[in-house]
């Protein structure tokens, strides 16, 4: 058995610059809890973000990290993703996300994923989780056996079903306001729209701008799943490299992030990026600024893309197909607004969409230092959010 002094000594193999509470102290993360179950073989790490709005919601992720600094890192940075998403979209809810460290292929069990739904159930609703990257329906539903906290269930289930047909309608109406910012109408019609990827995002969005009459480029890695958006939608097949260079007017990657970055950026020839893949920008800032400096326009990636964590939000009211997809329209007039901040303030439309999210979360958090007894929000007395307290 180790002694305290190994344990303090054995410190010394750690990176010297990974400094956790300042990164949390930085990022301004509220909680980080670290669950370790070897027998079932989970290891996993759900960060709340901020709970200023509601209750933290965001998926949970099964990524083979390199090393545990990396699935700290990603998990910091998603939840606090998920604050931002929230807080533009007008939803009572905080932000989190969880990661499985774990190859997704070999290292799933029932037993891993009900441990882990108990960690979930432990916090009583500070963090609910949902699907994301690596995990599928059977997972979620073993993690639903161990804890109600848990949205984006089956329909079969009472649940709302998978998000990316509402995401990709989110990004249509994204798309749309982006065109009525740029050309003064919100017709897509004859527009050449460019999709990177063809996934269940993309396939649904190229059947919106095809009924609108667009003129459609698709690229996938994998060829054949372009092929057949092609067939259902008209779109023409382009090699996955050509889609950076191909003469636009609207580039919508949905497929990864980070697309937008120093290699690319010179070859764009659109007038718009709208997609619905997270991150789209390598470095914000940076590439923010060089889209105007090109006179690109830019639809914040985290506005348009939230038809999903909109229409999984709605479980916890009751689902309603109708009222989500209502909500998710809303997108329109958010990017709109975005745009004229941005252009008021000369800054980039992300950092405007930023500002405008970070304004929400301050603002409404001061709301709840007024004491109410009636009120929807009465168990938040304060800014951290507690379910069931009274
Ligand atoms: P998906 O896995 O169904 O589709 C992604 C597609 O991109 C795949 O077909 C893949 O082969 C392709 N691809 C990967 N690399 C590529 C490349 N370099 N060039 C061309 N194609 C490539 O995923 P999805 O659910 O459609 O999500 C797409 C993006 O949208 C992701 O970034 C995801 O994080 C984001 N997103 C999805 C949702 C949702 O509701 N599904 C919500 C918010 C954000």
């Amino acid at each position: 058995m180790n002694t305290t002094a190994d344990i303090i000594d054995s410190e010394s193999s750690i990176d010297k610059d990974f400094q956790l509470f300042s990164d949390m102290t930085q990022l301004e993360h509220e909680q980080i809890v670290f669950c370790s179950r070897p027998e079932v073989g989970l290891k996993a790490i759900i960060a709340i973000h901020d709970t200023t709005l509601g209750p933290a919601l965001g998926g949970t992720r099964m990524w083979n990290y390199t090393n545990e600094q990396q699935a700290i890192r990603d998990v910091l940075r998603l939840s606090r993703g998920m604050s931002y998403k929230s807080a533009i979209s007008g939803l009572n809810l905080g932000g989190g996300k969880a990661v499985i460290i774990g190859d997704a292929q070999k290292q799933k069990s029932e037993s891993l994923f009900r441990a882990f739904g108990r960690f979930v159930d432990g916090l009583g609703g500070r963090y609910i989780t949902a699907e994301d990257v690596g995990m599928t329906e059977q997972d979620m539903e073993w993690i639903y056996s161990e804890t109600k906290y848990v949205t984006g269930i089956p329909k079969h289930m009472g649940g709302s079903g998978n998000p990316s047909p509402v995401t990709a309608y989110g990004v249509y109406m994204g798309m749309k306001a982006s065109a009525k910012r740029a050309y003064g109408s919100d017709s897509l019609k004859g527009k050449r729209i460019g999709i990177q990827g063809a996934g269940s995002v993309a396939s649904h969005l190229a059947q919106y701008v095809s009924k609108e009459g667009a003129e459609i480029f698709i690229t996938d890695i994998f060829e054949e799943k372009a092929k057949k958006v092609a067939k259902e939608t008209g779109a023409k097949l382009v090699k996955p490299d050509d889609i950076y260079t191909l003469e636009l007017d609207i580039f919508s990657p949905c497929a990864l992030g980070g697309v937008v970055n120093d290699d690319t950026i010179n070859y764009l020839k659109c007038d718009i990026v709208a997609g619905g893949a997270n991150n789209i920008l390598d470095e914000e800032k940076k590439h923010g600024r060089e889209l105007i400096e090109r006179g690109i326009l830019y639809a914040p990636d985290y506005v348009i893309n939230a038809g999903g964590l909109i229409n999984v939000a709605g479980e916890l009211e009751g689902y309603n197909e109708k009222l989500a997809m209502e909500k998710t329209a809303r997108i329109y007039d958010t990017v709109l607004r975005i745009f004229d901040v941005a252009e008021q303030h000369k800054i980039p439309t992300i950092a405007a969409s930023n500002r405008i999210a970070e304004e929400r979360m301050r603002s409404v958090g001061r709301v709840g230092n007024i004491y109410s007894s009636n009120s929807h929000f009465s168990q938040r007395k304060g800014q951290i959010y507690l379910r069931d307290r009274k």
